[in-house]
């Protein structure tokens, strides 16, 4: 393709002769009213009515019983797999083409991940690799399910849909339940993301999403734990929040507790944010549409979201044909002043996960040579 072309419709559809950046956030709503009011009100901290709001606002949204705000996805990821029953020296299936955070989540709790394949189609874990794993290394025991040749326990499996196109959800849990391993759901992306009508992050027993600044909507930095379980919802919050016995002076903890409490000043951005969050949805598939429509009169693959699921397109992407092509792609759009970036490097190529169990990795590698995110801005 000639990319002048490219960058014609990319200066026209953003309407900028400017740099265009891979995803901006958008204050066009109460944000400057909402923070506004929480500086006037002097409650910018661990107290104030928007964290609690902001938590109602976001479960009445995806309609799962209960969220806790917390201070990044990665903490929320971190607390969730805690809360799963993740333990020192145990193991988390995962994948190894993700953001770097989902590993982290598992080492911060002194376990370890263990790198299964994703599906070319989702770009996200496969549970039919997982399948084939548990085949191979599974061990069904009493207290659930072993390792047999690291004779570690395989206390949770956590999928992370990529770039918000939901994984094969359905058969994901029913391997899961088969192999009974607890399901924790990396929704850090997928935010405002349906699989089968059911907005994702209600499928784990417990999820984590995030509200970074370069993810659909923005508290500035925040995440969120969510669940449909009332006792591990209370018991996030409790150990979110130093994990202090309610009291109007005393100071007793009743366990090691995390200070991971969303401040209110940011539940407040995050308030105005989700006001608006359906209508960047909205503009993030219009555009989804048109690239579709535009890379389909240039042979080049644009990924759209599968049947049975709605994506919220986060950040778009291409797949070129080689990673011949992707440089080339990549090399020339930057120089154009559109920001294109690749997909990550795979975890078990850097230091701190090189030595994790894994398997072959096939589709990971294909993908991780040939996909690049483009412009995605709810424009
Ligand atoms: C953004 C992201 C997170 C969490 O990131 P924070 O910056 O800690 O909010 C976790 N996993 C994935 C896959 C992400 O993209």
């Amino acid at each position: 393709m000639n990319l002048n072309i490219f960058s014609n419709f990319i200066k026209e559809r953003f309407r900028t002769d400017k740099f265009v950046p891979l995803h901006v956030p958008y204050f066009i709503g109460n944000e400057m009213d909402f923070v506004g009011e929480t500086i006037k009100s002097t409650f910018v901290s661990s107290v104030g009515k928007y964290v609690d709001q902001f938590e109602i606002d976001l479960s009445s949204f995806l309609k799962v019983k209960r969220s806790v705000a917390v201070v990044n996805g990665t903490s929320a990821l971190q607390v969730a797999l805690r809360l799963a029953g993740v333990r020192k020296n145990d193991e988390v299936l995962t994948q190894s083409l993700t953001f770097v955070a989902t590993a982290n989540a598992i080492k911060y709790n002194y376990a370890n991940p263990v790198f299964i394949d994703v599906d070319l189609d989702t770009m996200g874990l496969s549970p039919f690799a997982v399948s084939d794993f548990l085949d191979e290394f599974g061990e069904l025991r009493d207290d659930g399910c072993y390792n047999k040749k690291s004779g570690r326990k395989i206390s949770a499996c956590m999928p992370m849909h990529t770039f918000g196109f939901p994984v094969h959800l359905e058969e994901m849990m029913k391997i899961c339940k088969k192999w009974n391993i607890p399901l924790v759901e990396d929704a850090a992306e997928s935010l405002g993301s349906k699989y089968k009508n059911i907005y994702t992050g209600n499928f784990g027993i417990v999820s984590g999403m995030s509200f970074n600044g370069n993810k659909i909507i923005t508290t500035g930095g925040g995440g969120s734990i969510l669940t449909n379980d009332n006792k591990i919802a209370d018991k996030a919050k409790h150990i979110t929040t130093t994990a202090k016995k309610s009291h109007p002076y005393e100071y007793f903890h009743d366990e090691l507790g995390y200070n991971f409490r969303m401040p209110n000043i940011n539940a407040a951005l995050g308030c105005a944010q989700l006001e608006n969050l359906k209508l960047f949805i909205d503009k993030k598939r219009n555009l989804a549409k048109d690239y579709y429509d535009f890379f389909k009169n240039n042979g080049i693959k644009f990924r759209k979201e599968l049947k049975n699921t709605k994506a919220n397109y986060w950040l778009m992407c291409i797949e070129l044909s080689n990673k011949k092509e992707r440089d080339l792609f990549l090399k020339e759009t930057n120089n154009l002043n559109i920001m294109t970036r690749p997909i990550w490097k795979l975890m078990h190529r850097l230091p701190m996960y090189e030595n994790c169990q894994k398997d072959l990795q096939i589709n990971s590698k294909y993908l991780e040579e040939r996909i690049i995110n483009i412009p995605s801005s709810a424009v």
